[in-house]
């Protein structure tokens, strides 16, 4: 096969033909000077279609998550938030960094969640011994497990009676929304502010947006000026993202059904071969495969000579679905791993 299939992220799309000669086409000005015509569209679509007043178009998932806290956050205040929450483990600590935020990370139930009581445990009483309680952070998709509207609705609950900010990592929103056939805007109601990645199975080449009320995103626009996030001609980028919204929305249960038809023909080949990988388990757009710790690199180099790429974590890997891998390409995934058992 001359195509690359990359499973290693739904982040290494390419954008699609017709998506370049949309970004080609693109108005732009300096968006400093907000005088850029394709972001300021794409600001005033994403702010009607994820409901909110007001919307602010960023270079990534992490400028965006970083802005919105610092937004929501002064210095000694905390954000409650999952331990293996994107916006406290893989954002290299910016909050802390940048913002002298405190994060307050709790351990997640096996869903996904954070449990109700754990949340409510740790809002810190206001007493100058404690940072205060200022927000709380949850992500949906995470690790593509969909994130219930009923628990969001409790959670927010808490942060109501508590005076909480509520935000939401929803790089994968729109994962979420399509395998829940729930709107973007049903489920980014409860929260102040929402941040959505464009980069990931959505296909554009980069970009993320938060939206929230017009005060929390003007002063995320501050801070995204101050963290160098202020860009000129971005129109042609913005372009892309709108594109993405218009476009590839729908087309997400596709991966989906394909992450599921991987999952389901893997887990024949593994239970058949017992060749020491397994499937753990298939969320959205994500299979996770659990692999005998020495096979694992074996593994990525055999498939890397097919043109397979995946993604090796210890025990772990995950195989993600995205708009540049389609159905007719499965079964030589399967193949492959099938003669890698042999
Ligand atoms: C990818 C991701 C981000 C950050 O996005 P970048 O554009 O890579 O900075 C944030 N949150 C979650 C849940 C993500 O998966």
């Amino acid at each position: 096969m001359n195509k690359v299939l990359d499973l290693r992220s739904d982040t290494v799309t390419r954008p699609t033909n017709a998506m370049r000669e949309h970004m080609m086409r693109a108005k732009v000005g300096d968006d400093v000077f907000s005088d850029d015509p394709s972001v300021n569209a794409l600001e005033a679509f994403a702010a009607d279609y994820f409901g909110k007043e007001s919307a602010l178009f960023l270079v990534s998932g992490t400028q965006s998550n970083l802005c919105a806290l610092l937004a929501h956050c002064q210095r000694g205040e905390e954000y409650i938030v999952g331990q293996n929450a994107h916006t406290y483990r893989y954002e290299g600590g910016g909050a802390a960094v940048l913002g002298s935020i405190q994060p307050q990370p709790l351990e997640h139930a096996a869903d996904g969640t954070i449990p109700l009581e754990k949340i409510e445990g740790a809002i810190k009483p206001k007493d100058s011994h404690f940072a205060r309680t200022k927000l709380i952070c949850l992500e949906n998709t995470i690790g593509g497990k969909v994130i219930s509207q009923e628990y969001i609705n409790q959670v927010y609950e808490i942060a109501q009676r508590h005076q909480l900010g509520f935000h939401l990592d929803g790089a994968r929103l729109m994962n979420a929304s399509v395998s829940q056939t729930i709107s973007a805007k049903e489920i980014a109601a409860p929260f102040d502010s929402v941040s959505i990645c464009l980069s990931k199975g959505l296909g554009a080449p980069v970009g993320s947006l938060l939206v929230g009320s017009k005060p929390l995103i003007s002063d995320a626009r501050r801070w995204r000026k101050m963290l160098g996030g202020g860009t000129r001609q971005a129109g042609f980028l913005a372009a892309a993202g709108h594109y993405a919204l218009e476009n590839y929305v729908d087309r997400l249960k596709d991966d989906h059904e394909n992450a599921a038809y991987l999952a389901a023909e893997l887990g024949k080949v593994f239970n058949e071969k017992e060749g020491g990988i397994s499937v753990l388990g298939q969320h959205t757009n994500m299979v996770f495969l659990g692999i005998e710790e020495d096979l694992g690199e074996k593994l990525k180099l055999f498939l890397e000579e097919k043109n397979i790429l995946i993604y090796v974590r210890g025990a772990g890997l995950r195989l993600v679905l995205h708009l540049d891998i389609e159905k007719q390409d499965l079964d030589y995934i399967v193949d492959n791993f099938t003669t890698f058992l042999l």
